[in-house]
């Protein structure tokens, strides 16, 4: 990777972070009975629990970008000819992931290899009970 394709990254970085950063976490509203609201049907209460669950979620997974894109540029300014190699094996991530996300620590086979495991042993965690 070269210094300009680094400088391009960095800045995908910096714009990522201030996004992050600005953006007020997704709120978690109190359930309400809005009266504006056509209905007040018993159905809403549900919803709004899904709902919340939904935002913790999106608050969760943010929290793990923030995180990935400030180590990322740590790496950028410390050991900038580190950047883009795959943590796991050491190859160079190719820029077209790195473009679409310049967080990405591992590249696509390893970051595979890492979900797969996981993946099938839920899997078959789920089928020990039958
Ligand atoms: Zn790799």
């Amino acid at each position: 990777m070269n210094a300009k394709q680094r400088d391009e990254l960095k800045a995908l970085l910096l714009a990522l972070h201030s996004e992050l950063t600005d953006k007020t976490p997704s709120r978690i509203e109190p359930n309400r009975t809005d009266d504006a609201r056509i209905g007040g049907d018993e159905d809403e209460q549900p919803l709004n629990e899904m709902m919340q669950a939904i935002a913790s979620n999106r608050n969760r997974n943010m929290d793990g970008v923030l995180a990935r894109v400030l180590k990322a540029l740590g790496k950028l300014r410390d050991d900038p000819d580190a950047f883009g190699e795959c943590e796991e094996c050491g190859d160079e991530i190719p820029l077209g992931r790195l473009r679409a996300m310049p967080y990405a620590e591992f590249c696509v086979t390893c970051q595979g290899n890492k979900d797969g495991p996981k993946g099938r042993a839920t899997r078959s965690k789920l089928t020990d009970y039958t």
